[in-house]
């Protein structure tokens, strides 16, 4: 392997060698410890041969290691001054292709179609940027496209709330989507100050493996029934649902059906539950109006 970029002297070097800085707004945040990077991009691989995808290679730092265990890596990469940085410290990584876009842009079944073959899965890795996580996680869950599994470090706080359960402050929309998809689990954590820059707060690497314990019609509809059932957290799920269904009296006869308190909350309810309530909302969602 060419010279290992994650670490504090080489990621100086080249940040300096191009004049750059870390783009806030981007939020760049480079990997500067080989071991723990390394780390990453193992647990990051399937069981078989993979094509891992990387959002966000920075200056390489992960795509490096992840082009090291992967057959390919493709990386999205949305700041255009990194391009000309990645060509020279990935020069030697030849399996590795760069693709200067907006990873929210893409249209990631299409990329995963092209790249999952009979011998080939599709992973995602990344160290995120922490000011997209949730829509990164959200625009992957929703896309229907046929991903393994995703690797991805994220804010600890954030972490938590992937495999949040009922009745806890973390427990929201995203908790049960997350966990109507994928077995959640946190990979390791990981300490600030093995950053360039520093950010605020710590981290952890969280692994998402899609499995397909649920069978639902029109998914992308469950997704926004629970969405609307956690739109205004305090208030009831005949206030929410109801607002879901464009009709409260509709709402109440289908809480009924799904065996759901109409005062209960959405924080205190189960996957189960949930997917129940949607069962029988799509059996008579004709009866209500959007
Ligand atoms: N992977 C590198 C590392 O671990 O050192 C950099 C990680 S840094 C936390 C996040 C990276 O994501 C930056 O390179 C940033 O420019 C990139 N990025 C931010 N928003 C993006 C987007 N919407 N699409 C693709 N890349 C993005």
């Amino acid at each position: 392997m060419s010279q290992v970029i994650a670490t504090p002297s080489k990621t100086k070097e080249i940040l300096e060698k191009y004049g750059l800085y870390a783009k806030k707004n981007y939020g760049q945040n480079f990997l500067v410890e080989s071991q723990i990077v390394e780390k990453i991009a193992m647990n990051a691989m399937s069981d078989k041969p993979c094509v891992a995808f990387e959002i966000g290679p920075g200056i390489g730092a992960l795509t490096q290691f992840l082009s090291k265990y992967a057959t390919k890596v493709v990386a999205f990469e949305i700041d255009d001054r990194l391009i000309p940085v990645l060509a020279d410290t990935l020069s030697e990584n030849e399996n590795v292709e760069i693709v200067q876009t907006d990873f929210l842009e893409i249209n990631l079944k299409e990329w995963v179609d092209k790249y999952k073959t009979p011998d080939n899965e599709v992973v995602i890795a990344a160290n995120l940027p922490y000011y997209i996580t949730t829509p990164i996680l959200f625009k992957i869950f929703e896309s229907g496209a046929a991903i393994q599994q995703i690797t991805v470090m994220m804010q600890k706080e954030v972490a938590d709330r992937f495999s949040a359960v009922p009745n806890t402050k973390d427990y929201n929309a995203l908790s049960v989507i997350t966990q109507f998809r994928c077995d959640v689990k946190t990979v390791m954590k990981i300490s600030k100050h093995v950053f360039n820059p520093k950010p605020n707060v710590d981290s952890a690497v969280v692994q998402f493996k899609f499995n397909k314990k649920y069978e639902l019609k029109e998914e992308a509809l469950f997704y926004e029934m629970v969405k609307g059932c956690f739109k205004q957290r305090r208030k009831t799920m005949l206030n929410n649902f109801g607002e879901f269904c464009g009709s409260k009296q509709i709402a109440k006869e289908l809480l009924a059906k799904a065996d759901v308190a109409e005062n209960a909350r959405a924080e205190s309810l189960a996957l189960d539950v949930f997917v129940a309530l949607y069962e029988v909302y799509y059996e008579n969602r004709s009866e209500c109006q959007d």
